[in-house]
């Protein structure tokens, strides 16, 4: 095994193999943060519910094997596509993607619009792998990110969520937890998201965030989000805005950010206040998980028969 397992069950060595084969970088974690703390048979039990699923989407082929050789520097450009991709969150449920289809190039900006439940978020859901396509690919610099290790995919895309939250912690084990990085690269991607005099006041990067981050704002822990895909690297961005409670000040610092810091990248956002897309090279409209239209969005603004029209003009899609 090459780790010393404590002497586990079997059920649980078994899992933690299919955990490797699977090359799920949560799940290893998860793993060393059980035995950390100490949560024996807990730890058994998680493992070996673990291994259930794991087997089950070993024979559904939902997953296959996470050995594609991918160079370190993958994606460098950053071109998004999805191939007729269909998913559903549970069997019953109708498809929360029903059939998308969509081309992003390298570097561009879009807006993802549409009305509450139409499959925005699932789009992001999907790109990252959190939920297996039935159906359809997604390729990522023309590779099937199927193919890829959730490691390797997950290292190279940032997200800023709805609602972030910040593991109870440092600021340097939320902006690094590998602990790869200088304190003058940490302090670097600090001051270009405007987190650095906040750091500096708090106490500097050894300081507490708080339980989930809660000496933090939403606002100020999308820029924490975003400091942490600075550092990354990451040529793909995806936002999905929050609904309400980020002040003015702070939304605008996190999208003058955005508009420097990753001018050259690919930056998706799920938009859901219209200026912040107005100025995207193109707006894709969701709706009832399909993509209903995608184009230039002051085209598109001017069309009274497009969805988006409709959309500035405050109706129903
Ligand atoms: P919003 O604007 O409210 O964030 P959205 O466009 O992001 O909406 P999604 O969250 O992608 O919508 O949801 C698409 C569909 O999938 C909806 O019908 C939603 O109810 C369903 N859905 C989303 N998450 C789950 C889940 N975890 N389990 C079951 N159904 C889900
Ligand atoms: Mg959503």
């Amino acid at each position: 095994m090459g780790e010393d397992f404590g002497g586990l069950p079997e059920a649980a060595v078994l899992s933690i193999d299919i955990e490797k084969a699977l090359d799920s970088v949560e799940w290893s974690y998860l793993f060393r943060v059980l035995k950390a703390f100490g949560l024996g048979d807990r730890f058994v039990k998680w493992t070996t519910l673990l291994y259930k699923a794991a087997t089950a989407r070993v024979k559904t082929g939902a997953m296959i094997s996470a050995a594609y050789p991918v160079s370190s520097n993958w994606p460098t450009q950053g071109q998004v596509e999805f191939q007729n991709a269909f998913l559903s969150y549970r069997p019953g449920l109708p498809n929360a993607l029903d059939g998308v289809d969509f081309s992003i190039s390298p570097r561009e900006k879009v807006g993802i619009v549409g009305r509450t439940g139409s499959g925005k978020s699932t789009i992001f859901m999907a790109l990252f792998r959190m939920m297996d396509l039935e159906k359809g690919n997604i390729l990522i610099d023309n590779i099937n990110t199927r193919l890829i290790g959730l490691e390797a995919l997950r290292s190279k895309l940032a997200i800023i969520p709805q609602d972030p939250f910040l593991f109870s912690g440092t600021i340097q084990e939320n902006l690094d937890p590998r602990g790869s990085n200088l304190d003058s690269e940490l302090y670097k991607v600090l001051e270009q998201c405007h987190l650095k005099e906040l750091v500096i006041l708090m106490g500097g990067l050894g300081s507490e965030v708080g339980e989930r981050g809660k000496n933090f704002s939403v606002g100020q822990r999308q820029l924490v989000c975003l400091a942490r895909a600075l550092l990354m690297e990451a040529k793909v961005l995806c936002i999905d805005e929050a609904t309400a409670s980020v002040d003015q000040k702070t939304d605008q610092v996190l999208q003058q950010t955005i508009r420097e810091q990753f001018a050259d990248k690919t930056v998706l956002t799920i938009a859901h206040r219209l200026d912040t897309i107005m100025d995207s090279d193109r707006v894709l409209v969701m709706q009832a998980g399909k993509v209903v239209e995608m184009g230039s969005p002051q085209v598109l603004c001017n069309m009274e028969d497009s969805a988006f029209y409709r959309l500035v003009h405050g109706e129903h899609l």
